[in-house]
C-alpha cells in the first residue's frame, strides 16, 4: 500500500514539474510575442513595419516563411514603398492585390485564421517565389473596421506546426496588431504627405518648398553650384474661371502640374506656390540651361489643349520669370538668400506679364 502511495505520489510529482516546465514554456512565449508586439507598436514607418513583419518574425516565431499581401487597389502602399526607396521586385514576401475578392476567397464571409496542410495549388498565390517546400500554414485574416486590408501568411517546413482546428487565440491577436499597426504607419505617412502636398494638384505645396529652397542654397553654398528657380503664373485665369466655371480651372491646375513635371529632371522640384502660380527649382542649372527649361515648359503649356467635361476644348499661357542663385558668390544666410531669389525670379514675372504675357523673362536681363 505504501509503496503503491510512494509511486503515486512520484507520478503526480513527475506530472507536476510537466505542468510546470509548460508554464515555463508558455510564458517564455508570451514574453517573446510581448517583446513582439511592443516592438511593432512602437515603429511608425511603413517600410520598418513591413521589415519587421516579413523578416523579424520570421526568426523570432521560428517560421521558415512569412509573407504579407495587401489589399491596394489606388497603389497607396506600393507609392509608399517605393518614395522610401524600396525596390519592390526585391521583396517577393510583400505582394499587393488590387481587389478584396482575391483573399475573400481564402477567407469566405467568417474571414478567421485559415490553419492546416500547405497545398501549392491553393496557396502559392500567397507564398510566391517561396523556394522551400512547406508543410504547413497559417494565413491570417487582417481586419480594420470590418474590412479585409491584408493578409499575413506564416509558413513552416514542418506539416504539424499548424493544425486545422488548433486553437487561433495567439494568431488571432497577432494578426489584430498587425492590422492596427499597417493602418496607423499608412496615417502617419498619409499626414506626412499632406502636410506637404498640394491637395488639388498633388504636387509638393508652397511649404515644401520653402524648405526645400532654402536646403538647396546651402547645397550650392557648400559646392559652389548653380541654382535657377522659375515663377510660373497662369495668363488671365479668372477669366478661364469665369468663362468656364470653378471646376475646368481646377482641371486646367492640374493638367498644367502634370506638363510641368514632365518637362522637369527627376532631381528638379516643382510645387504649386499658391493659386495659379508654381514654382521650379532647377539643380545645378546654369543660365542657359535654366532658360531652355523655362521656354520648353512655356510652349509645352501653349500647346496643350485641354478637354473639359462638357467637351469643350480650351487653351492657356503662362508667363514666366527666371532668377538664378550662385553659390559660389553669396553667402547671405540660406532664408535671407531663398528670400532674394524668389523675389528676383518675382520681379521677373512682373515685367513677363508686363512685356505682353506668354512669354519668359530673365531677372538679369534689363
Ligand atoms: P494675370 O494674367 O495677370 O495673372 O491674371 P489672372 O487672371 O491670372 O490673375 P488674378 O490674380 O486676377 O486671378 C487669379 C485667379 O486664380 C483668381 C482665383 O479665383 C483663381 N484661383 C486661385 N486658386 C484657384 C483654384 O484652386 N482653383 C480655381 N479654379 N481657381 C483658382
Ligand atoms: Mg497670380
Ligand atoms: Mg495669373
Amino acid at each position: 500500500m505504501s509503496d503503491d502511495l510512494y509511486s503515486e505520489n512520484q507520478q503526480l510529482r513527475r506530472q507536476l514539474k510537466a505542468f510546470l516546465s509548460q508554464a515555463r514554456t508558455n510564458e517564455q512565449k508570451m514574453h517573446r510575442f510581448q517583446g513582439q508586439e511592443l516592438q511593432l507598436i512602437r515603429l511608425n514607418s511603413l517600410v520598418q513595419l513591413v521589415n519587421t513583419i516579413i523578416y523579424d518574425y520570421r526568426t523570432a516565431f521560428e517560421l521558415d516563411v512569412v509573407t504579407l499581401t495587401l489589399v491596394d487597389p489606388s497603389y497607396e502602399f506600393q507609392h509608399i514603398m517605393e518614395d522610401e526607396g524600396v525596390v519592390l521586385a526585391d521583396h517577393p514576401e510583400l505582394s499587393f492585390v488590387s481587389t478584396v475578392d482575391v483573399l475573400d476567397a481564402f477567407y469566405g464571409v467568417t474571414a478567421e485564421p485559415q490553419l492546416g496542410i500547405y497545398c501549392p495549388e491553393r496557396y502559392s498565390f500567397l507564398f510566391p517565389k517561396v523556394k522551400i517546400t512547406l508543410g504547413s500554414v497559417a494565413l491570417l485574416p487582417l481586419i480594420r473596421y470590418d474590412q479585409l486590408i491584408g493578409s499575413l501568411n506564416l509558413g513552416c517546413v514542418k506539416p504539424e506546426r499548424f493544425v486545422d482546428g488548433s486553437a487561433t487565440d495567439f494568431l488571432q491577436r497577432l494578426s489584430a496588431v498587425v492590422a492596427i499597426c499597417l493602418e496607423n504607419a499608412a496615417n502617419h505617412e498619409r499626414l506626412k504627405r499632406v502636410g506637404l502636398t498640394d491637395f488639388l494638384t498633388g504636387i509638393n505645396n508652397r511649404r515644401f518648398f520653402d524648405q526645400r529652397i532654402s536646403e538647396e542654397i546651402m547645397r550650392s553654398q557648400r559646392r559652389a553650384s548653380l541654382l535657377g528657380c522659375l515663377l510660373l503664373d497662369i495668363d488671365n485665369f479668372k477669366r478661364v474661371n469665369d468663362s468656364y466655371g470653378h471646376r475646368a480651372g481646377d482641371k486646367v491646375l492640374k493638367e498644367i502640374s502634370c506638363l510641368t513635371k514632365q518637362q522637369l529632371r527627376a532631381t528638379d522640384v516643382l510645387a504649386r506656390f499658391g493659386g495659379e502660380e508654381f514654382s521650379v527649382l532647377l539643380i545645378d542649372s546654369d543660365e542657359t540651361v535654366t532658360m531652355e527649361i523655362a521656354e520648353r515648359i512655356r510652349c509645352a503649356i501653349a500647346e496643350l489643349s485641354i478637354s473639359l467635361d462638357d467637351g469643350r476644348e480650351l487653351q492657356v499661357t503662362v508667363s514666366v520669370g527666371v532668377s538664378l542663385y550662385r553659390g559660389g558668390e553669396s553667402d547671405a544666410g540660406p532664408l535671407k538668400a531663398a528670400e532674394e531669389q524668389i523675389d528676383h525670379a518675382d520681379q521677373a514675372l512682373y515685367r513677363a506679364k508686363n512685356s505682353g504675357k506668354n512669354c519668359v523673362v530673365y531677372f538679369g536681363d534689363e
